[in-house]
């Protein structure tokens, strides 16, 4: 599979054909502020590789950059300034989780006191 598609608009901010607040960049992985934050801190931790959804990680190339996205989300937290106070590391995949993009991005999102869990009219509490 082709490492870029140019029809993706997550693939164009990683080519810089689309701008966007980068807060993190390295060989695998991009973070850029999510443009309509639904949290004080809300950020989207990306492969710079084209990967539509989890579904379609394949392989152990992979499993490497997913690995990648996990540990930058621990750095950008940490710079976020919710790396102690708390955060959520969010995959949307597929129709019920109303994903839009379909290039991965874990939405990294803190800064506040958060619910649980997270459908309407449910709630636990929690201690
Ligand atoms: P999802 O609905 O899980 O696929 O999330 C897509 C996210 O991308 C949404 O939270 C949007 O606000 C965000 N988004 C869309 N376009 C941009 C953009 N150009 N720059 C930053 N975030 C964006």
């Amino acid at each position: 599979m082709a490492n870029s598609d140019r029809n993706c608009l997550f693939c164009k901010i990683v080519s810089g054909d689309i701008p966007a607040d980068i807060v993190y960049r390295d060989e695998h992985v991009l973070a850029f502020r999510d443009i309509n934050p639904a949290a004080p801190q809300h950020l989207l931790i990306i492969p710079v590789k084209h990967i539509a959804s989890l579904n379609d990680l394949v392989g152990d190339e992979d499993t490497i950059i997913a690995g990648h996205i996990m540990q930058a989300a621990k750095v950008v937290a940490k710079e976020a300034g919710i790396g102690e106070s708390g955060y959520r590391l969010v995959f949307n995949t597929g129709p019920d989780s109303l994903q839009s993009v379909f290039h991965i991005h874990g939405h990294l999102i803190g800064g506040e006191r958060m619910g649980w869990p997270p459908f309407p009219g449910a709630s636990v509490e929690h201690g």
